[in-house]
Formats: C-alpha cells, structure tokens, sequence
C-alpha cells in the first residue's frame, strides 16, 4: 500500500500562513481524512502536539520520507470560530478553484503583530450654541464637509474618531481647524465605551411605514424557523430599505447574535454609516479598503471576543470572524464588486449563502435593480421577494427623454450632445441648477456600429458585439470568431461605421467651445487617481463650484446631490455593446441609476439618454424605471442562449508569456473538458451536458507582457462544472506547465 502525506498549516493564529508542513497519514486516519480538516501534528524540535488544517493530500513526499513525522489525530470537532472559517475555506476552494493556501488567505486576517489599537475620539468641548453659530457660519462659506460634521458635534457630545475620518469624507485638516479654534479635542483612550448611548434616535420617533412593518415582521417570524431564508428587497433609492436592516439587525442583536452587513465601498456614505453608528454607537464598525493589514486584524480579534455585533463594509467584511452570526445584509446586491477579480474569484453573495448555511442566519439582498441571478431565484421560489415601491426620502422620478442619435445625424447635428440636451443645459445654466453628464465607459470593448442606422457588428454565433483589434479584425471573445472590419455598413451601406471614442475630456472641451464660461468638473480614472481626489470631487461639486459634472460610473453611485435637474447619458450604447452576456443588465441597471441622480432634491428633475438603439429593451424600460419589463425580456435572452443565470458558465484564463504556448496549452485544457464526462450518466446514452466554447484571446489579449487566452464551459448544473475544473486542475498537476490558469465561475466581469 502507498504512503499518504498530508500538507498541514501549524496552528493558523501563530504562523504565516503561507507555509505548509508535510505529515504522514497513518493506516488508522486513511479514508478519514479530508482536505480542511484540523489535526493534531507534532511540531517543533520538541515535538510539541498543535493544531493544524489540512490543505491537500497527496502520495508523493516532497521531503526525506524517514524524517517526515506522523499526524497524531484528527483533533476534536469543537465548534469554534476558526472551525467555520476552515470549513468556509475549504468550501471556496471547491466551488471557485484555487490552492487551500489562497482560500485560506481570502478567508483569515494574516496575524499582525500590532499593538492594541488605540480608540480615539472627537469630543465637543464648545456648548451646542457656539458649535450652532459655527455651524451658520461653514454654511455660509459653503464649507460642506465642516458643516456635517459640526452638525452631528450639535447633536452629540462624542463621536469616534474613526468615523469622522476614515472614508466619510471629513479630512484630518477640518478636523484640526476645528481644534484649533477651540471647539473639539481628541480624545485617546485604550478601550472607548461609548459615552453617548445616542439620544439621538430621530429615526425610531418615525414609525415604519405600513409596507415596511409588513416585511420586517415577515422577515423576522421566517428567521425564528430552524431554517432561515434568504429574502431579496426589491426598491428604488430612498424607499426605506436601510430602514428595515437596522431593524431586523436591531432583533437579531438582541437575541445575542452577530450582523454582518456589506455594502459597496463607493455607496458606502457618511450619512448611511451615521445611522448604523445612531442606532448601535460602539458596537458597530467599519471595514474598509482604507485601513491597515494591522487594523483589519484587530477588528477581527474586537469580532471574535465579542467587542462589536455589526460589521459594515465592502466584499471582504463577510469573513468579520463572529462566533454567531444571525443575519447578512448585501446592500446593492446586483454590483458587480461583490464578485472577487482576483483568485479565489468568489462571489460574495454566493459564499454569504455558505456562511449563512454555516451559521444558521438570515440573509437579505437589497437592490433598486436586482441581479438577474437573485431575481430569477425569486421567481422560481428560492428566495422571498418583497417590494418597496415608495419613495419615502421625497423628490420624484425624473422626466426621461431618450433621443435616437442616427436621427441627429439625419438631421445634420454632428456634436455629440443631441438637441434637447444642449437645450435643457442651457436652461439650467440659465437658471444656475446643475448638471451631470454621464460618459459608460464601463466594460466598453471597442465595438463597431454604424452611426447612420445604428447596426452593431456582432458575433453570428454567441449574439454579442465583435470587438476591434489592432489588425483590423473584428473578433469575438467568447469563441474567437474573427471578420475583417468592414469599410461601410453592411445593412445600411453608410460610410459612418466605426468606433464610438469621446473621452470625458474631449467632453469638456466640446461643452467649453458650446457654452464660454460654464464651470466644470471631471471625474473618471484620470482625475481621482489619488486617495482624496474623489472626495475632493464630490465635495467641490455638492459645495456648487461647478454647473457641470461629467464622468464615468464613478458618479452615478452612491451620493446624493439635491441640486441636480439635469443628467444626461451620453452614449447609452458604450455600455450596451460591450463583448459580453452581461451587457444589457449592465445597461440597465447604470441607465436606471443615472436617471435616478436627477430630482433627488426640491426640484423636479429631467434626463436624456443618447443612443443608437432607442428600441433596445434595456433602455426602453430603464427610460420607464420598469424592472420587471426588463427582466421578462433579458430572462428570455438568457434562457435561448444558455447563458446564466439559467445556465452556469466556466471562465478557465489562461496566461502566458509566450503566446504560441499559451495557445497550446489553452487548445489542450479545452480538449481535455471536452472529453470530460459524468460517472452517473456514462451507462445511459451520454447526451452532452457540457458544451465549451472557444478558446479565444481574451478581451485585453496582452496585459504587462503576458498574453491572455480564454475559454469558456456552459453547463446546466453548477456541480459539473466543479468537476470539469477538478479535472483540469488534476491535469495541470500532471503537465505542470509555466504558464497560469485561473477559473472564474459565472464571470461578472469581462475577462
Ligand atoms: P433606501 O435604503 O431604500 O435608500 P432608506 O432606508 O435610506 O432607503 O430611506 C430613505 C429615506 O427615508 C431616509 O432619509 C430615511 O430616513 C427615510 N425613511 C425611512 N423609513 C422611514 C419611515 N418609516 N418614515 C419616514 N421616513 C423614513
Ligand atoms: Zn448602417
Ligand atoms: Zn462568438
């Protein structure tokens, strides 16, 4: 009988983790043993017996088989925090394909050796009438961000430091002025308890709205069963869906448990982490992008012995290490951040389903415009589906006027701002309101379409757009299916056929030339290249220092600024026509949020989309902010095509430093998966479940050298992907090539 070793991590909480120790698996452990379990392994020159996780099994020892020790035993099943992030682990290394290391990595904090992190905070030491006259005073100078925080310093006594600072748009600098000028003073101290269990409770004085009480009593007598759901919120912005998690976290808090909620950094704002900190003061905390390797360990460590019961932050906040966790929220369900662009290439909504299941919670998705994937499961019954249709933070759903841009050829209107939108500019530079003008650039592919009629050159056999190449090839990066670029337009004949390719700046330099002396703001990569720029932008906008503020997808999320009555989309098609499946979802859901920005405020406001393909049902029904009629057509698309989330779909990445190699390599993975085939089907006539496509090279062939090749799998059932991929990785363990090979399940992005 042949040996079996065992990779072991040595007790996690005291070691890198990125060092494994190889074990023999004795006789009585065979069959056993599982990758992700804990043992028992003698460790050390002492032989000291610590606790380790298994990370991969294997025959071949990788050192001198006489001085390879013996695992002692598989160490008790304790139900421990770090036994569910073990057992998380092991779970994203199976579905999403990557080392246990990775998974390990993604899941734990790496142990810091910080000192205990010091609690400070901002203490008013100014009366609330001097901090008041203040107040009038950054009003007047239009000082926005003092102003927020001098309101809440009106409010309350204290406020943790943390808050004013990090990420909520109050600098380090405002909050010095505010020092020297004798109203704050910072405050230090080892372990801060909150000095003001907040008062301050405005919200609870206003009584849940009807529709809001029915939910959260729904939501909250589903959890007491012994198995909690998953229940999708589906509401515009400002329809009280924050409202409900601060209550159902509020009962789940006092029944003992943990709240994990997720939000998208860049809708992560100031005002809407107020109110989490109002309502639960200390006890809650923030994650962020911002903070230290140091800093993210000692939240973990404030999680694990129970100092906080909230945790708010981006993608990686779900792996916060609570010891019971009751309830996960994933506000603006449908980003696609929450899908993880390094491997593992995990989904956050995915593997919050598997903390939930690990811990008994509750999860609630909330979205103005649900992914396609959450929506489906609703409707087939998997997750319970609850409407918000009121808008309870008052102003109105905009006007929208979309304007067909072959017709402002037709009619000898060349710019690239339409009619109507160069007239309301104009009116609202009259009348001293702002604007936004909203350039998708996202997922933009470089399609070709046809200015006269609108024809987008598409790939004849995945029904989406061909993407120019330097050769002058049209290619498609599902199955590689290449045409010459054509000189005129094969449905229409006109010469106009080529790339849409404005950027925010020839933007700017076109509204300057049209209306002498307007004030502008740009934000897209360019500008907000450092930390605070983004920041900057915003504040220099809300603080009207400009009329006009144009930028990509950068601007349509998150903030709110009551002043604009105009939002114009300039190219709807950019996003429309990007070389992918998800490309009208994406529209969608960018049109609808865009639209959304105008008429936040007092007054009423109105949008223009600009498009080629006024008919196009993701614009049609984003310019009617109708959700279902969307979803009933893009489902249908889905469906005929095979595409997820009716279907699921298999990225495998191949990346290479020479190409003809990676070439290679990625023609033999894809013909190995295609002579993959499934145990419990093989004596029944094998129909073909799987069907690959492709390779091709992806989207952006060659990135710092290294090319970049793709294939994809489309299969029904999730589980025979999971095979293919462990079959490809077993291969790759044979050839062991030089090249990389990542897989991304049912990609959001690109690739
Ligand atoms: P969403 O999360 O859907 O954007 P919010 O919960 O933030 O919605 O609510 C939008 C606005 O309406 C907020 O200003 C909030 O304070 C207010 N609001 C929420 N619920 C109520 C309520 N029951 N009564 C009055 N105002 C409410
Ligand atoms: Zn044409
Ligand atoms: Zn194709």
């Amino acid at each position: 009988m042949r040996e079996l070793y065992a990779d072991v991590i040595v007790d996690i909480s005291h070691e890198k983790l990125d060092k494994a120790f190889q074990y023999r698996v004795p006789e009585s452990l065979r069959g056993a043993l599982e990758t992700g379990m804990c043992v028992t392994v003698p460790f050390g020159g002492g032989n000291k017996p610590v606790k380790g996780y298994v990370v991969d099994l294997g025959e071949v020892c990788k050192f001198d088989p006489d001085r390879t020790k013996d695992i002692l035993d598989i160490a008790a099943n304790g139900v421990g925090v770090e036994d569910k992030m073990i057992a998380l682990a092991a779970w994203i290394r199976k579905n999403y394909g990557s080392t246990m290391i990775q998974a390990l990595k993604t899941v734990l904090p790496a142990k810091q050796s910080v000192k205990r992190l010091e609690h400070r905070t901002l203490q008013r030491i100014m009366s609330r009438e001097e901090i008041l006259s203040l107040l009038g005073e950054s009003r007047r100078k239009k000082q926005v961000a003092k102003e927020r925080l001098l309101q809440e310093l009106a409010d309350q006594e204290a406020i943790p430091y943390e808050w004013v600072t990090a990420k909520l748009g109050v600098s380090a600098q405002t909050v010095r002025s505010l020092e020297r000028a004798g109203a704050v003073r910072v405050v230090t101290r080892e372990s801060f308890r909150n000095p003001v269990k907040l008062e301050y409770g405005e919200e609870r004085e206003k009584s849940l709205s009807e529709a809001q009480s029915r939910i959260v009593e729904s939501i909250l007598s589903d959890m007491g069963n012994d198995r909690p759901g998953v229940y999708l919120l589906h509401g515009i912005t400002g329809s009280g869906k924050t409202r409900i998690y601060l209550e159902l976290i509020e009962e789940v808090v006092r029944q003992g448990r943990q709240a994990i909620v997720l939000i998208p950094e860049i809708a992560l704002t100031y005002q809407t982490l107020l109110r989490f900190y109002r309502r639960f003061g200390d006890r809650v905390s923030v994650m962020n992008s911002t903070l230290s390797p140091g800093e993210k360990y000692d939240q973990c460590e404030r999680a694990k012995r129970g100092e906080i019961d909230v945790i708010i932050g981006p993608r990686s906040a779900l792996f916060t290490p609570f010891p019971n966790i009751g309830i996960i929220v994933i506000d603006e369900e449908h980003e696609g951040s929450y899908k993880s662009e390094a491997s593992p290439k995990y989904h956050a909504r995915e593997t919050a389903l598997e903390v939930a299941k690990l811990h008994g919670a509750g999860v609630v998705l909330g979205s103005a415009t649900p992914s396609l994937e959450a929506y489906y499961r609703a409707q087939r019954g998997e997750y319970r589906l609850f409407r918000l249709t009121q808008r309870l933070s008052g102003g109105c759903l905009p006007t929208v006027y979309t304007v067909d841009l072959r017709k402002e050829l037709k009619e000898g209107n060349r710019s690239i701002f339409s009619r109507k939108l160069q007239e309301l500019l104009a009116d609202r530079l009259n009348k001293g309101e702002q604007s936004i003008l909203f350039l998708n650039r996202r997922g933009y592919a470089g399609f070709i379409s046809c200015r006269a009629c609108g024809h987008v050159m598409k790939c004849p056999h995945c029904d989406v757009s061909l993407s120019e190449h330097r050769n002058g090839m049209l290619l498609c990066h599902y199955c590689g299916y290449g045409e010459p670029k054509p000189a005129v337009c094969p449905e229409c004949g006109s010469k106009y056929i080529s790339g849409f390719r404005a950027g925010t700046q020839q933007i700017e330099e076109k509204l300057h030339e049209m209306f002498p002396g307007v004030r502008t703001l740009r934000m897209d990569g360019d500008t907000t290249k450092t930390k605070d720029s983004y920041q900057q932008i915003l504040s220099a906008f809300a603080n009207e220092e400009a009329d006009v503020l144009i930028g990509t997808q950068m601007i349509v999320k998150g903030h709110d600024f009551p002043k604009v009555t105009l939002v114009g989309v300039l190219a709807a098609d950019l996003s429309l026509s990007a070389g992918d499946y998800r490309a009208g979802e994406r529209t969608f859901q960018l049109l609808t949020q865009a639209v959304g920005r105008a008429g936040r405020g007092e007054l009423p406001g109105e949008a223009v989309i600009q498009t080629y393909r006024p008919d196009h049902y993701a614009v049609v029904h984003a310019a009617a902010q109708d959700y279902e009629g969307f979803y009933e057509e893009e489902i249908l698309y889905r469906e005929m095509m095979e595409y997820p989330p009716v279907s699921h779909m298999l990225a495998v990445q191949i990346f290479a430093r020479d190409e003809t190699r990676g070439i290679q390599l990625a023609d033999r993975l894809a013909e190995t998966v295609r002579n993959v085939s499934f145990a419990e089907e093989a004596g029944a006539e094998q129909e073909k479940a799987l069907r690959v496509i492709g390779p091709a090279p992806a989207s952006i062939g060659k990135i710092n050298d290294i090319f970049r090749f793709v294939f994809y799998v489309k299969c029904a059932e999730y589980d025979k992907l999971i095979q293919v991929k462990d079959r490809a990785e077993e291969m790759l363990r044979q050839w062991k090539p030089q090249e990389t090979v990542q897989f991304d399940f049912d990609p959001v992005n690109t690739v």
